[in-house]
């Protein structure tokens, strides 16, 4: 079989499981320890597709269909808690059957809840709530649910490197036909060959596709994530508006995390906590929960997002969490290399369903997809040899 290299531990893991299923060989190499990117520190949420429900339905359909999936594959990367989102004013309340319309044009299951109940079940809410609406949000762990992926792949056979750094392409003519890598371990650069290349290296992918000479359209967007010290609400609580900022509540064991902000930057790294943002992430979520403003701060961190940005001027609060996979061969003339960024974590299986695709159809080859039926492994498996 063809031998494919993933470039990137985050949503790669989904894509080396994919691949390994469908009887590729499969070498995955990440620069840092797996899912030090951004796909083992977000915020959390296994969406539902509500919160895109009201500007991308699209995005919100796909999210729901994921949704679904990962709690048939993957339950024990979930805590299955739902979510609510509440109006508390009377702008969210203009929202309120615009939102439950859209939600069923979605295909998302979103109940009215009599506040009383609301409030029995959340008895942190804020008392101005207007109206609750469940919809079936979770809490993921971000790490363990995405570790299920790898030790999936890796017991079907993929060689998962970390600590292994693509810094350069090995071309052909007009083929990229293999990489250069700098192994951090052991201090020492080899050169792999491959015959098909995935970028998978989510906000780093521009970079990546540098070095073949190509630009796509993605830009690293980061956003603040503060976990305090106590567990306000066992659902996951949600402003009803359009997706904003400071609008997400998430409880995490014994935490709960506020978020989150959003800017477009020019480099995915370094990435600073600006403390204007932890401060607004404490000052918009305490509005949901009143008890956020007087819980101690445990912690604050930054991740970035690998949005698809086409309008680098568009607000970025709007632009699409929707996902994008590029065959370089017929919109750039580089054969050998192909791309997927964009996206969520929820989406991650599905991103790497339709990368796979691609790289079925460049090698001609007719395997079925069956991530969407296949149980996912225990993430301590990966620590087995
Ligand atoms: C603030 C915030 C909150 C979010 N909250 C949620 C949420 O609640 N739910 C949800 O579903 N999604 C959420 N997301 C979105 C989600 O985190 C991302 O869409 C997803 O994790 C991106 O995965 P990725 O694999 O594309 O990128 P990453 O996870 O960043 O993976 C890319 C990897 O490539 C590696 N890499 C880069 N260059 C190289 C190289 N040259 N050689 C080898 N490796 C390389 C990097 O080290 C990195 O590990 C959030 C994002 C942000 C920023």
């Amino acid at each position: 079989m063809e031998h494919i290299i993933v470039i990137g531990g985050g949503i790669g893991g989904a894509i080396a499981h994919d691949l390994a299923l469908r009887g590729f060989k499969v070498t995955l190499l990440e620069k840092g320890e797996l899912l030090s990117g951004s796909t083992g520190r977000h915020h959390g949420l296994l969406h539902s597709g509500a919160r895109y429900a009201l500007h991308d339905v699209e995005t919100a359909r796909e999210c729901m269909v994921e949704n679904r999936i990962l709690r048939r594959i993957a339950p024990e990367g979930l805590e299955q808690n739902d979510g609510l989102f509440i109006a508390v004013d009377e702008e969210d309340m203009t929202y309120h059957f615009p939102f439950l319309e859209q939600c069923r044009a979605a295909g998302i299951p979103a109940e009215e809840m009599i506040l009383s109940t609301a409030r029995r079940l959340e008895p942190n809410l804020s008392p101005h709530v207007k109206a609750a609406i469940k919809v079936p949000d979770a809490a993921m762990d971000a790490w363990r649910l995405a570790m299920h992926f790898f030790a999936t792949a890796k017991f079907n056979g993929a060689d998962i490197r970390p600590y292994s750094e693509v810094t350069g392409m090995l071309k052909q003519g007009a083929t990229v036909s293999g990489v250069q890598v700098l192994d951090h371990r052991n201090r020492r650069e080899y050169t792999l060959g491959g015959d098909i290349i995935i970028n998978a290296a989510g906000p780093w992918a521009g970079i990546v596709a540098e070095q073949v000479g190509i630009h796509i359209p993605i830009k690293p967007a980061p956003g603040v994530m503060v976990g305090i010290d106590a567990r306000l609400a066992n659902m996951v609580i949600n402003r009803l508006h359009p997706a904003g900022e400071g609008d997400i509540i998430i409880p995490q064991r014994n935490l709960s995390l506020l978020g989150t902000s959003v800017w477009l930057a020019d480099n995915p790294e370094p990435l600073d906590v600006p403390p204007a943002h932890v401060r607004q992430m404490v000052t918009l979520c305490a509005q949901l929960v009143p008890k956020v403003r007087e819980t101690p701060i445990h912690s604050a961190w930054t991740a970035a997002r690998p949005l698809v940005v086409d309008d680098p001027l568009e607000e970025p609060t709007k632009i699409t969490r929707g996902f994008e996979c590029i065959d370089h061969e017929s919109r750039d003339g580089v054969a050998g290399f192909i791309s997927v960024f964009g996206g969520k974590a929820t989406t991650m299986r599905a991103m790497a369903e339709e990368i796979v695709d691609l790289v079925c159809t460049k090698t001609g080859r007719s395997i079925p997809c069956r991530t969407k039926e296949t149980s996912l492994m225990h993430w301590r498996r990966f620590y087995k040899n």
